[in-house]
């Protein structure tokens, strides 16, 4: 009887060849590798994470961009290098993570886009004792958001104070900065308009959510010598700019830097 015909171009392995005369043995069919290979494969594979993003050179394009937009504070590039800003948002996001752009991070709220983050901290760390001592000294942060910002401010100070309105943001960021064990940085769930009088005064302020006007319990907790950078309402009614303000031995003094678009400044938590 003649053998059946391969069909004209399929290729067999040899032991399952209709053709084949049977002369040999058929190897065992092994539908897994044996444990120890696969053990040994699985030992040399890191696990895929964060779509490519935890890389440096990803995050370094975007130093390089804001460096190219201005921005020239080295500590303050150095350390937005280093904090992994894909790690802050919905991991449906993550892709724009290293984009110029501010992303949802729910209850209408934002993460700020890097480049207002960079000169933001840029402005604080110009400061007259900052740049002397090198370093950002005691922080106060109104509007902890994701957490993303009080991070970067965690690289330049002694110590950070995050406070928060939305308790299920506080939780969040809470939970990004304790993964990625972010040292020097406490949050706190309050209403940020009364600053955070225990721990008063602060050599730095910042806020990133930005009312009409700057409330006097910013000012009354900022120490001597020491700046606060926040949006606020311009006089001239230009809409919102940056606000800095310099407290010297002779009182305050005002600069007024670029406009921006920040989300409101909110009485109460929620
Ligand atoms: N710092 C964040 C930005 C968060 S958006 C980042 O890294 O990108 C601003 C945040 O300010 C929001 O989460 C908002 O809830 C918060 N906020 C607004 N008014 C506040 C207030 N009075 N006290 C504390 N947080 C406030």
């Amino acid at each position: 009887m003649n053998k059946p015909a391969a069909p004209r171009g399929a290729r067999f392995p040899a032991s399952l060849d209709p053709s084949a005369t049977g002369s040999r043995p058929a190897p065992t069919l092994r539908p897994q590798r044996p444990l120890h290979e696969a053990a040994r494969d699985a030992s040399r594979q890191t696990a895929p994470r964060g779509l490519g993003l935890d890389s440096a050179p990803v995050r370094l394009r975007m130093i390089e961009r804001l460096r190219a937009d201005g921005v020239c504070c080295e500590p303050v590039l150095q350390a937005m290098a280093q904090v992994l800003r894909h790690e802050f948002v919905d991991s449906a996001l993550a892709a724009q993570a290293y984009e110029d752009t501010s992303l949802p991070i729910g209850l209408s709220q934002t993460i700020s886009k890097p480049s207002v983050v960079a000169r933001m901290v840029e402005w604080l760390y110009l400061g007259e004792i900052q740049r002397a001592r090198g370093h950002l000294g005691r922080v106060l942060e109104i509007g902890t958001g994701c957490g993303y910002q009080a991070a970067v401010l965690a690289h330049l100070a002694t110590s950070v104070i995050s406070v928060e309105r939305l308790k299920p943001l506080h939780e969040l960021a809470a939970r990004h900065l304790g993964r990625l064990q972010v040292p020097r940085c406490r949050l706190v769930y309050a209403d940020g308009m009364r600053g955070h009088p225990p721990n008063a005064p602060y050599d730095s302020i910042i806020a990133a959510a930005g009312g009409d006007d700057l409330p006097q319990s910013w000012l009354d907790q900022l120490a001597v010598g020491g700046r606060l950078v926040a949006p606020a309402l311009a006089p001239d009614g230009r809409g919102q700019v940056l606000v800095i303000v310099d407290k010297l031995p002779g009182g305050l003094r005002r600069t007024l830097g670029e406009a921006v678009q920040f989300v409101p400044l909110k009485s109460g938590t929620f």
